[in-house]
């Protein structure tokens, strides 16, 4: 930036004089009022730590296998093996692959040489949250450390916009979100981990949070994505939260305890939790025709009988994501080729789909993902 350098050579009158000529030739338009929104809500939806492998190619051959806790292979491929990728694909993620062929976009497949950058360098959960969330990278963040996060989301960015006050609401599987998001100071509600569903109908609430109480927990820290996906379908139906954040998180821990089976079926899960939350909302007005849907990730994994167990700088393949969208607004681009593309460009597609500039907010915000109908309407 040469602004200084620049006012430095002005004196006073000149100063004045400066302003006046600036405000006559900047656009009237304010930090608060949006540009030109392509759809009135957004859901965005992460599926931790799931492998570009798996979603672009579906289940790994070479993986499905007794030595990987698999109990019964021959059933795991039945169930998701098959001839090509784009098959195999379609019997672990149907909902994801037909959205994106009927409307959508999806970019990270490196066998077209589509390539979705996490540029935080550590490939792990915090730091690619924050980064998707808050559109930049900070090399401060190096733990996954209940701390408040000292950086801006655009859920809490967009909270702070008048008429989205209220309306920015997340449901996350992983008990670190509301550290994230910094709920104490971004007023976004955070529901989170094992906590009790609040919002909704009571009757419904009451089972759920009997179910989640008493259900065996296999993590202390991480709720099942069904409890996630419940408590966000139920926010829908009862307070439409204008910006929607569900994240999921099955996928990471069940390949962290080695057993690709769970991987897949959570994976496959989330896909129909994703078409779960679409269909709900197109049975509800607000929502109906007029929510865009962005779909992400943390990290990527190694490779290898191993390496797909973890993620991290060590591991190659890491730093590799996907991302997808569909939906009120999303240009119907289908399958990314030769892109490139980041994980910090998440946070201002979010806020783009909306009509509002965030990387106004903060220079090292990354601008958004072209993903938006050029003109479109909500
Ligand atoms: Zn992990």
């Amino acid at each position: 930036m040469k602004k200084g350098s620049l006012h430095t050579r002005w004196t006073g009158p000149m100063i004045a004089l400066g302003a006046s000529v600036l405000l006559n030739i900047l656009p009237a338009v304010s930090a608060q009022e949006p540009a030109s929104p392509v759809a009135e809500n957004v859901v965005l939806i992460t599926l931790d730590g799931l492998r570009g492998e798996e979603v672009f190619t579906g289940a790994d051959q070479r993986l499905m296998i007794k030595e990987l806790g698999v109990a019964d292979p021959e059933q795991l491929r039945r169930r998701y093996w098959r001839e090509s990728p784009e098959e195999r694909r379609n019997a672990l993620m149907p909902f994801l692959w037909g959205r994106v062929a009927a409307e959508g976009w999806i970019a990270g497949d490196v066998d077209r040489d589509s390539i979705v950058t996490v540029t935080n360098g550590k490939y792990f959960s915090y730091p690619g949250y924050s980064e998707l969330l808050t559109g930049f990278a900070d090399d401060a963040i190096d733990s996954n450390a209940k701390r408040y996060n000292e950086n801006q989301t655009v859920l809490e960015w967009l909270n702070n916009q008048p008429e989205f006050r209220g309306a920015v609401t997340a449901y996350c599987s992983w008990d670190v979100f509301p550290y994230i998001i910094n709920d104490r100071r971004s007023r976004v509600g955070v529901n989170a981990g094992w906590s009790r569903l609040t919002v909704g109908d009571p009757t419904r609430l009451q089972v759920l949070n009997f179910a989640a109480e008493n259900l065996f927990h296999q993590w202390d820290g991480v709720r099942y994505d069904v409890f996630t996906t419940s408590g966000a379908l139920e926010a829908m139906r009862s307070a439409a939260p204008r910006v929607l954040y569900v994240s999921l998180g099955e996928t990471d821990d069940w390949a962290h305890a080695g057993r690709y089976d769970r991987y897949l079926l959570s994976a496959e899960q989330n896909d129909r939790f994703i078409r779960q939350l679409w269909d709900s909302a197109q049975q509800i007005p607000q929502y109906r025709d007029k929510t865009a849907f962005l779909i992400a990730t943390d990290h990527g994994r190694g490779d290898g009988r191993e390496g797909w167990k973890s993620h991290g700088s060590n591991l190659p393949g890491s730093e590799r994501i996907w991302l997808a969208a569909f939906g009120a607004g999303i240009a119907a681009r289908g399958q990314d080729e030769g892109g490139r593309f980041e994980q910090a460009q998440v946070a201002a597609t979010v806020a783009a789909v909306l009509g509002f500039d965030f990387q106004r907010s903060d220079a090292r915000i990354a601008a958004p993902l072209p993903v938006l109908a050029v003109g479109g309407s909500p």
